[in-house]
């Protein structure tokens, strides 16, 4: 039975918060869950897990406190009015049934706030155009009697959330997201009052906010600011060397713990291709310094080695995360009973926020059962027992064919995985080592190194199986979990085809496996995701003069959602590869690629040595198809079902087949 490590103890210590104390050190920060009020049910039933796997903290997501601070259609839970108590309590009741604290983190987001459902005006310190508002509205500047009103209706939210049960109540002032932020930001406060000029005069709503807060509830709750030290605006934002650390030597002690991050969310949550774990210890590391109360970070926490360190070099008090704790709600239990290598770690790959950015429950490329803890009755580490003895072979060990193996596997089936190439892990091995998202190869690492630790399963690697080979095999079920190949053609999204070019047309899968064209190369993306802007990205590294095209308005759209659009485009302009956007692929008399624009003029020749076309994925699913249209040869070799899961069915992300893989699981 292995134990703790004796190191990691200090993360089991218990920290005292004002008038309450934390089980431990293990805080789950306040994070969206996409659907918020829509279905509160399964979002407390997602809260307890966190709990149940030993989060000494588990925080809710934004609740707005007044028809005023409406930020629909982006889903928010609500202290509005009293009706809102006995909803909001079930979590709160459901988190304290594990030994956790339960936060809440009440939020009036002012410029964000649209009220396209409640109708109303938006307010803010001064009049501005809202923060990427859909439609293009201003908000309307606040009087005395509207920073009243504010103020009345945050200390009757406050009193709310201490009824329904709720130990640590928070003022929010991070992410650009927040009446209180705007106030303090000088690019949107041009106020002549006592709330407007100096900086403490910018900080007095945000002090007066607090105040209110520990006057109405302190006797029992904590009262928390969520704070972001760095905007990254230089002189317009705070900055954690400047205006950021003035306001934390402002209010240092006000607060019963700080919670501090960076602005904006993208900011906050960066990727791991841009970030490493641990990356906002520079920025936020002087907070301790300054104020007597604990201090929770964030930074895709995963290591227990670095969480200690972060305690140990006087950083931080609590290791916060909203994302590690969604891949692993059991992530702290797992480091108390010495089961490391059981921890699902983060990726850092977004797809979580890319839902609460589309309006849809949070779903995780790691987690499988994220948000599915109610509704479906998922534990993400309980797999109900075997229904019979079959054994089953899975073909193909990718993303779908690992965690379809090892759910299978964990349900007491004796399971067999064969994949074609000498290594698992199939895109995921292949994507990971693009530039920058080496993390991703976790997908792989963590199931690969439970499926080894497990008596019923043989792993096959260097096997490609064939009908033949299957109908020979003697399992009684079979999963073929193989797969998709970029298509190897130039084939626009509507269907249209080009004709031949005199240049070689690869695809990204001849990249990944190894090719490394040189000279002029044109990487067309119809597709929109991350793969293109990756491949561009690698070429361009290793020595070829990249043009990246789109015939979108605006490239790799679905990075905006994932917060790292900008990020992509940034870095892809700063490593020289040219960008053109609106531009579809066509091919010129002379056998030449041509780029038209689609909002008209005459075509461009490119003159390029070779193409990447990122275009769709073509279903591996030959072998599906042969073995299913033969029912008679099925029955004969003894098979009871074939089914085809993941990409080789749909291709998606990795997430969408890690969870048809999971889903397939429990269906047997
Ligand atoms: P998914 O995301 O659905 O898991 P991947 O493309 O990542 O899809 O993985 C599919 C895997 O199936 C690849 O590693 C591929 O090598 C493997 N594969 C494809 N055909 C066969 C086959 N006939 N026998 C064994 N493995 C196969
Ligand atoms: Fe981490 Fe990706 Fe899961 Fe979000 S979706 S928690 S970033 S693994």
């Amino acid at each position: 039975m292995p134990r703790m490590d004796p190191r990691y103890g200090v993360l089991f210590e218990p920290v005292r918060i004002g008038p309450v104390t934390a089980p431990n050190r293990f805080y789950q920060v306040p994070h969206c869950t996409g659907i918020a009020d829509r279905a509160p049910a399964d979002v407390a039933a997602m809260r307890e897990m966190k709990a149940m796997g030993g989060w000494g903290v588990v925080c809710t997501e934004n609740i707005e406190i007044s028809q005023d601070a409406d930020i629909s259609p982006y889903p928010a839970l609500r202290f509005s009015s009293d009706a809102d108590i006995a909803r909001q309590a079930r979590m709160a009741d459901l988190v304290h049934k594990h030994g956790a604290l339960a936060g809440a983190e009440l939020a009036h987001m002012g410029l964000y706030s649209a009220n396209r459902t409640s109708r109303r005006p938006s307010i803010g310190p001064s009049s501005r155009l809202l923060i990427e508002a859909i439609e293009p509205v201003q908000a309307r500047a606040m009087d005395k009697s509207d920073i009243r009103t504010l103020r009345q209706d945050h200390r009757a939210a406050a009193l709310r959330a201490k009824a329904a049960g709720f130990d640590i109540i928070y003022v929010y002032a991070s992410h650009n997201l927040s009446i209180a932020s705007h106030f303090l930001a000088r690019r949107f406060n041009d106020r002549s009052d006592e709330y407007g000029g100096s900086l403490e005069n910018r900080a007095r709503l945000l002090r007066e906010l607090l105040e209110d807060t520990k006057e109405a509830v302190g006797d029992r709750c904590a009262v928390a600011l969520r704070f972001a030290v760095e905007e990254f605006l230089g002189p317009d934002g705070l900055t954690h060397d400047g205006e950021g650390a003035e306001v934390v030597e402002l209010l240092k002690d006000l607060p019963d713990l700080w919670d501090v991050n960076l602005s904006d969310w993208s900011n906050d949550s960066q990727t791991a291709r841009f970030s490493q774990e641990g990356y906002q210890e520079p920025f936020v590391r002087f907070v301790k310094q300054i104020t007597g109360k604990p201090v929770v970070g964030v930074g895709r926490f995963t290591s227990p080695d670095t969480m200690v360190s972060q305690i140990r070099r006087g950083l931080l008090d609590f290791i916060g995360a909203a994302r590690p704790s969604i891949a692993d709600p059991f992530l702290p239990l797992k480091i108390a009973e010495g089961r490391i290598d059981d921890i699902r770690e983060c990726i850092g790959c977004n797809i979580c926020l890319s839902c609460e950015n589309s309006f849809v429950p949070i779903r995780c490329t790691q987690n499988p059962t994220m948000m599915e803890e109610g509704r479906a009755g998922w534990h993400p580490e309980i797999m109900p027992a075997r229904r019979s003895d079959d054994r089953v072979l899975i073909v193909g060990g990718g993303p779908a064919g690992l965690e379809c193996a090892l759910s299978l596997a964990r349900r007491g089936h004796h399971v067999t995985l064969a994949e074609a190439r000498d290594g698992f892990g199939g895109r995921v091995s292949r994507e990971a080592a693009l530039p920058g998202i080496a993390a991703w190869g976790r997908v792989r690492d963590y199931r690969l190194g439970q499926l080894v630790k497990l008596p019923n399963v043989e792993l096959y690697p260097g096997s490609r199986m064939e009908v033949a080979d299957i109908l020979g095999f003697g399992a009684k079920r079979v999963v073929i979990a193989t797969g998709a190949t970029w298509r190897p053609a130039v084939m626009a999204r509507d269907g249209r085809r080009g004709a031949d070019l005199d240049i070689p047309v690869l695809t990204p899968d001849d990249i990944m496996d190894g090719l490394c064209p040189q000279g002029r190369i044109l990487v067309h993306d119809t597709e929109g995701g991350y793969i293109g802007g990756l491949i561009a990205e690698k070429l361009q590294l290793s020595g070829a003069s990249v043009t990246f095209s789109t015939p979108a308005l605006t490239h790799s759209g679905f990075l905006s959602l994932t917060l790292e659009q900008d990020r992509v485009l940034r870095r892809l302009t700063g490593l020289g590869v040219a960008l053109m956007a609106g531009r579809e692929l066509s091919v010129g008399l002379n056998g030449r690629v041509q780029l038209v624009s689609v909002l008209g003029g005459d075509p461009l020749d490119c003159a390029v040595d070779h193409l990447v076309v990122v275009a769709d994925r073509v279903p591996a699913d030959r072998l599906s198809q042969q073995l299913l249209s033969d029912p008679a040869n099925l029955a004969e070799a003894g098979i009871k079902s074939v089914d085809p899961v993941g990409d080789c069915v749909a291709p998606g992300l990795i997430a969408h087949a890690i969870y048809a893989a999971h889903r397939l699981a429990r269906s047997f």
